[in-house]
């Protein structure tokens, strides 16, 4: 669903992609192959990566929806949210979430899926099979775009540049996205990974920003975004309408932001964000 959204004064669209379903967001993109794949002959899915991703969260859904036991595995847990869970790791430990926490997660998780009844995905689920998802989300794009008459520039922020690398490659529109891990030059090396002919475009956030970090002009603008209607998630999207908003002069067409989902870790996130500012937060509270 694509619909037009107006933010400080700039009018553009958005892809609703956190509003496809309870799968929903680039992960489900993501996995829109193995959705449709026949897994008969896996028991279980294993994967890796943080304690509070969106990608945890999604493969759990995913492994519940086909009947598979989810395999997860974490380098560090801390004890807090071991006693509590909260947001992705919560849900995701109530779809059945096995948790695997081994400091070198990655041979770990590989150890573990090396059985012929295991399917290993990656972390982010950053890897080709990914791509047929986004050949459906560019067909949905140039549906609409021929529609409408709009032929847009498209924005999406980046973590490991899969998203915004496969839609490029089945799209001939502009293909523009931030880092919100590392810097440019580490998600340009990614992306040229993924498709070495890759036409997106990066653009530098206007100051460097690590991944998840809590920074208030981040949690402003999210708010903003939130009183302007729609609620966008907190890590990749504050970053993404930063960098869009600097970047403003490199757009010649008007814009189609992708939504990208991930709202359940918002949770956790938000509560990062509550304990580190709790004065600045009261104060304005008043
Ligand atoms: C995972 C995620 C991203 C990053 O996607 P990549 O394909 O790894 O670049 C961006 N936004 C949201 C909301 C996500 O959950």
């Amino acid at each position: 669903m694509i619909e037009p959204f107006s933010f400080h004064g700039r009018d553009f669209y958005l892809l609703r992609d956190d509003l496809l379903g309870d799968f929903n967001g680039n992960k489900a993109r993501k996995l829109e192959y193995f959705l449709n794949a026949d897994l008969s002959g896996f028991k279980r899915i294993v994967s890796h990566g943080s304690s509070q991703s969106n990608a945890m969260y999604s493969l759990s859904l995913f492994a519940k929806i086909k009947n598979l036991e989810f395999c997860y595995v974490v380098s560090h847990l801390n004890s807090n949210l071991k006693q509590n869970p909260v947001g992705n790791f919560k849900f995701a430990l109530e779809n059945g979430m096995k948790i695997f926490v081994v400091e070198d997660r990655v041979k770990f998780a590989k150890e573990l899926a090396d059985t012929a009844d295991a399917l290993f995905i990656n972390e982010g689920v950053a890897q080709n099979e990914a791509e047929y998802g986004f050949k459906t989300q560019a067909d949905e794009i140039l549906t609409w775009s021929e529609k409408s008459g709009v032929s847009p520039d498209i924005f999406l922020p980046s973590g490991t540049g899969t998203s915004a690398t496969y839609l490029a490659k089945h799209i001939d529109l502009n293909v523009f996205t931030c880092p919100c891990v590392g810097d440019a030059k580490y998600l340009r090396e990614e992306i040229a990974a993924l498709d070495e002919h890759s036409r997106v475009k990066i653009l530098t956030p206007p100051k460097k920003y690590h991944f998840g970090d809590l920074k208030l002009e981040l949690y402003e603008i999210w708010q903003e975004l939130k009183a302007s209607g729609v609620e966008f998630e907190l890590i990749y999207d504050p970053v993404g309408f930063i960098t869009m908003f600097a970047n403003l002069k490199e757009f010649k067409n008007e814009i189609l932001y992708i939504h990208q989902g991930g709202l359940l870790g918002n949770i956790s996130q938000k509560m990062r964000y509550e304990r580190k500012f709790k004065n600045h937060f009261k104060k304005d509270q008043g």
